[in-house]
């Protein structure tokens, strides 16, 4: 293909994905997926925040993201907190320090909040859970879950009490690859029932995956975007694997550059962005891992979500998923000006006291 073709292919893509929601192809995805050349890039990247700027406005909707606690009941081949590393300090945070992160977060602006665990399973770990949620419902927060697969009867527990959205990764869309990265006890179908159980109840559901992780293709990877679509979420929240040394899938992952784990992650946002046009996307914390500017460029990529810790520090060492978390001992607060100053630098700002609802859930649930 002459370089005049190959700029008017992309074009063409560009133009149609930008103008109409799912208009892409598995095939012209991964195309766009695989483009590397700086230019193109750039293109890629510009076509998708316009969308974002159309379809979600101006400005980068926040949310508190509480880390509540590093017990794990499973063994995912990836993950820092898996149960079986042996070199993890647990904890769990008590009521009160949830309820204090919670008010931090309110008192910063933050009128949403995402509370992130290991996966428990247990009566006691749901009642407390419930009782935490009807504690901070005062607050008026939006408030996330993100703690795992659960039955429906505690899906449905939580979203009573309080919580109106959950995010469930389904970590890939590709079940053989999903198998190589679990233990066999864990179920790709189980994660997806989850998922359409989530629908049912009632929350604002949000799922994504991993993306440079060993054997996964960029076929996969737009497969993985039209699973998005299939399920009609309302909420993505992706990012690149980043390898830790205490987790066996370290030994197998490829060596590829910081960079062009960052660069994955900015075309998976920018894809996604021009294949759903409303949904709510992340920029996840591994791209500031991989880049200090990294959750800027991901909101340049098209991302509208930024989720600062507003954990305690002193918990922070123990809920390492990946080698290089970023902020370990900066204060929310500190956090919170360093992000200001960094979304002006783009352009853009922090919507401080807007919950940043999806607008996909707002026109699914009001057409
Ligand atoms: N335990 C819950 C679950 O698995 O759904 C929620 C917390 S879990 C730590 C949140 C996400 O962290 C996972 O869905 C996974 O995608 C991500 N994660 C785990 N290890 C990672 C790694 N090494 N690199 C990047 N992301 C990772
Ligand atoms: Fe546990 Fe979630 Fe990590 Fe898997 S990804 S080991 S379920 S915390």
């Amino acid at each position: 293909m002459t370089c005049e073709a190959k700029d008017d292919k992309l074009e063409a893509l560009l133009s149609r994905a930008a103008g109409s929601v799912r208009a892409l192809s598995v095939d012209e995805m991964a195309y766009l997926l695989s483009l590397n050349d700086l230019a193109d890039l750039s293109r890629l990247y510009a076509a998708a925040r316009d969308v974002k700027l159309r379809c979600c406005g101006i400005g980068v909707s926040v949310r508190g993201l509480v880390e509540s606690g590093n017990i794990c009941a499973k063994d995912c081949l990836y993950c820092g907190i898996r149960k079986s590393n042996a070199n993890v300090k647990r904890y769990s945070l008590s009521a009160d320090e949830i309820a204090d992160a919670a008010e931090e977060a309110k008192a910063l602006g933050y009128a949403s909040l995402v509370v992130q665990s290991g996966e428990i399973e247990s009566e006691a770990h749901t009642s407390f859970i419930e009782d935490v949620l009807r504690r901070i419902a005062p607050l008026d927060l939006g408030v996330t879950l993100s703690l795992g697969e659960q039955t429906e009867e505690v899906y449905r527990r939580w979203r009573e009490a309080g919580a109106e959205r959950y995010l469930l990764r389904i970590e890939t869309s590709n079940p053989k690859l999903y198998a190589t990265l679990h233990p066999a006890e864990c179920s790709w179908e189980r994660r997806v029932e989850c998922l359409r159980t989530l629908r049912r109840t009632g929350y604002q559901v949000g799922t994504g995956v991993m993306c440079a992780l060993p054997g996964q293709t960029a076929v996969d990877l737009a497969r993985d975007i039209a699973f998005y679509g299939d399920m009609d979420v309302d909420m993505i929240g992706m990012g690149p694997y980043i390898p830790h040394p205490d987790t066996p899938l370290a030994a197998t992952a490829p060596a590829l550059s910081k960079a062009e784990r960052l660069q994955l992650g900015l075309k998976m946002i920018a894809v996604t962005r021009l294949y759903l046009h409303d949904v709510n996307i992340a920029a996840a914390t591994a791209l500031q891992a991989l880049a200090d500017d990294g959750r800027e460029q991901g909101v340049m990529a098209g991302a509208n979500v930024i989720m600062p810790n507003v954990t305690a520090t002193r918990y922070r060492r123990s809920y390492q998923l990946y080698e290089g978390k970023p902020c370990l001992d900066e204060q929310a607060s500190l956090c919170r000006h360093c992000l200001e100053y960094r979304l002006k630098t783009i352009g853009e700002e922090l919507l401080f006291g807007r919950r940043g609802d999806s607008p996909h859930f707002h026109r699914r649930t009001h057409t």
